[in-house]
C-alpha cells in the first residue's frame, strides 16, 4: 500500500489509547485490533511494508460499525472514519471488491431506475421465500438456515415506492427539495410520505427529487470509492441545476453524506468541486426544517393526548454524533407527542447496525442492538423514535428478537399522527 494521504492522516494518531474507552465494539471483542488505535497500527505496518497480508488487514478494518465515537473522543481530532474508509478503499483496489459489491455499487445504487427494478425483484422474491411473524413487525424467511439468515426480521418490501407514488406532476417543483433516501423510497415508503406530508405542512413548495442517485454512503464505507463518487457526481450536477434554497433529509446517514463526506470524495482539484460546496452548504436534517419552517410550533397542543413519558429518542452515530443535531429532533418530538416524550435510557448508544457491518457479523450487531433495545424497555419506552434509516431497520429487527411490543417509529410519523389531530 502506497497512499501519502492516508500516512499523512495515520500519523496524526498519538496511539494514547482514549478511544478503547469509547469503542462500540471494544466490550464485544476485547482486543486492541476492534479499537481504533490497533486498526491504525495496522494501517501504518501496510504502508511502511511491515504487513504485507491485506486480506487479514480489510478484515479487521472491516470489523468496524463506524460509528464514530472514537472519532468523537480523540483528543487529537485524528479524523478516524476517513483513515478506515479511505484504508479499506486503497485494500480494494488491490485485492478487489467482490462481485456482489461490485454490482450493487457500480450499477444498482446510481441508477434510480435499476434500484426500483431491483426492489420490484425483491418484493416478487419475498413473496416466495418469507413469510409474517405474528407481531406484524416484519417478515421472517421461511428457510433461515439455507440462506444462513437465521432470526433476521426484514421489511416487508412496498410493491410501490413512496416515489411511484406520486401523482404525475406533484412535488415536481418547490424552492425546498426533499432527498427522501433509498430506504425511506423502496422500503419504508411510508416514512418517505409522512416525511413529504409533514414538510408541505409549512406551506411551502415542496420538490421530491425524483432521479436520485444513492447517496453513496453503502460504496463509500465498503471501499468503493469510484462507485460512491459516481453517486456524488450525478446528484451534485441535478442538485445544482434544481438550484433550491435547502434540501431536506429524513435519513442522518444520507445527510452525513452531504454534509461531510461530499467534500472528502471531490477534491479541490475536481470540476465539481465548486458545486458541490454549493450543495453541501444547503443540505439540512428533517427535524431543523420542520423548526426553522414552523411546523412544530403549529402542532396542536399534545398536553391532552395523553401519554405518560413512553416516546424516547434514540441518537442516531451520524445525525446526533457526528453532526449534532440530537437537541433539534428532541424539540420536534416534545412540539409532537408533549408529555409522552421522555429521554430513555441508553439514547446515545449505537444500535449496532453499522450497514455492511450487519451482514458481515450478524451476531455480534445483533448483541449490540438487542441490548439496546433491551435497556430502553426496561426504562419504560414502548416507543424509540429516531431519524436514521439504518437505525430503523436495525431497532426494529432487534425489537422483533427481545420486545415485540416495542414501536420504532421515525419522527416524521409522530409529527404526521400530531397533524392529523388537527
Ligand atoms: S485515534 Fe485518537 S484516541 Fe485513538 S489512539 Fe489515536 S490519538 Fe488516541
Ligand atoms: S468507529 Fe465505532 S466501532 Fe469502529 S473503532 Fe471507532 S468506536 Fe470502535
Amino acid at each position: 500500500m502506497r497512499d501519502e494521504e492516508l500516512r499523512n492522516l495515520a500519523a496524526a494518531c498519538a496511539k494514547c489509547g482514549t478511544c478503547r474507552t469509547v469503542c462500540t465494539l471494544y466490550p464485544e471483542r476485547k482486543a486492541e485490533i476492534s479499537v481504533a488505535r490497533g486498526k491504525i497500527a495496522l494501517i501504518d505496518a501496510a504502508l511502511s511494508g511491515r504487513d504485507g497480508n491485506l486480506g487479514a488487514i480489510e478484515g479487521a478494518l472491516s470489523d468496524c460499525l463506524l460509528c464514530g465515537r472514537c472519532e468523537r473522543a480523540c483528543p487529537n481530532q485524528v479524523l478516524v472514519e476517513e483513515i478506515l474508509m479511505k484504508g479499506r478503499a486503497d485494500i480494494a483496489k488491490e485485492i478487489g471488491l467482490p462481485a456482489w459489491k461490485r454490482l450493487l455499487f457500480g450499477k444498482v445504487m446510481p441508477s434510480p431506475g435499476i434500484r426500483a427494478a431491483a426492489t420490484a425483484a425483491a418484493t416478487a422474491a419475498q413473496r416466495l421465500l418469507a413469510k409474517s411473524i405474528p407481531t406484524g413487525s416484519g417478515l421472517h424467511y421461511r428457510f433461515p438456515e439455507a440462506f444462513g439468515l437465521s432470526g433476521r426480521t426484514l421489511p416487508g418490501f412496498s410493491a410501490k415506492g413512496f416515489i411511484a407514488s406520486l401523482a404525475p406532476g406533484e412535488a415536481a417543483t418547490g424552492d425546498v427539495m426533499l432527498f427522501v433516501g433509498c430506504v425511506f423510497d423502496h422500503v419504508y415508503p411510508q416514512i418517505g410520505r409522512a416525511s413529504y406530508e409533514t414538510m408541505k405542512a409549512s406551506g411551502k413548495e415542496i420538490a421530491v427529487f425524483r432521479d436520485a442517485a444513492c447517496c453513496g454512503l453503502p460504496a463509500m464505507a465498503s471501499g468503493d470509492r469510484d462507485s460512491a463518487l459516481r453517486c456524488a457526481e450525478e446528484n451534485v450536477r441535478r442538485l445544482r441545476a434544481a438550484a433550491p434554497s435547502s434540501v431536506v433529509f429524513p435519513c442522518g446517514s444520507c445527510l452525513v453524506m452531504f454534509r461531510r463526506n461530499l467534500l472528502t470524495l471531490i477534491p479541490e482539484t475536481h470540476p465539481l468541486r465548486g458545486d458541490a460546496a454549493w450543495v453541501s452548504g444547503r443540505c439540512i436534517d428533517y427535524a431543523s426544517f420542520i423548526l426553522d419552517s414552523g411546523v412544530a410550533e403549529s402542532l396542536p397542543d399534545p398536553s391532552g393526548s395523553g401519554g405518560d413519558g413512553k416516546i424516547g429518542y434514540h441518537d442516531s452515530c451520524h445525525l446526533s454524533g457526528t453532526l449534532g443535531k440530537g437537541r433539534e429532533a428532541r424539540e420536534v418530538l416534545r412540539a409532537a407527542a408533549g408529555p409522552a416524550f421522555a429521554e430513555m435510557p441508553g439514547a446515545d448508544l449505537c444500535c449496532g447496525y453499522g450497514g455492511a457491518f450487519n451482514v458481515r457479523d450478524y451476531a455480534t450487531s445483533s448483541r449490540i442492538g438487542e441490548n439496546k433495545v433491551s435497556l430502553a424497555a426496561r426504562g419504560g419506552t414502548g416507543v424509540i423514535a429516531t431519524a436514521c434509516s439504518g437505525c430503523i431497520l436495525q431497532m426494529r429487527d432487534m425489537a422483533a428478537h427481545v420486545q415485540p411490543s416495542m414501536r420504532v417509529a421515525h419522527i416524521a410519523e409522530l409529527v404526521f399522527a400530531s397533524l392529523s389531530r388537527r
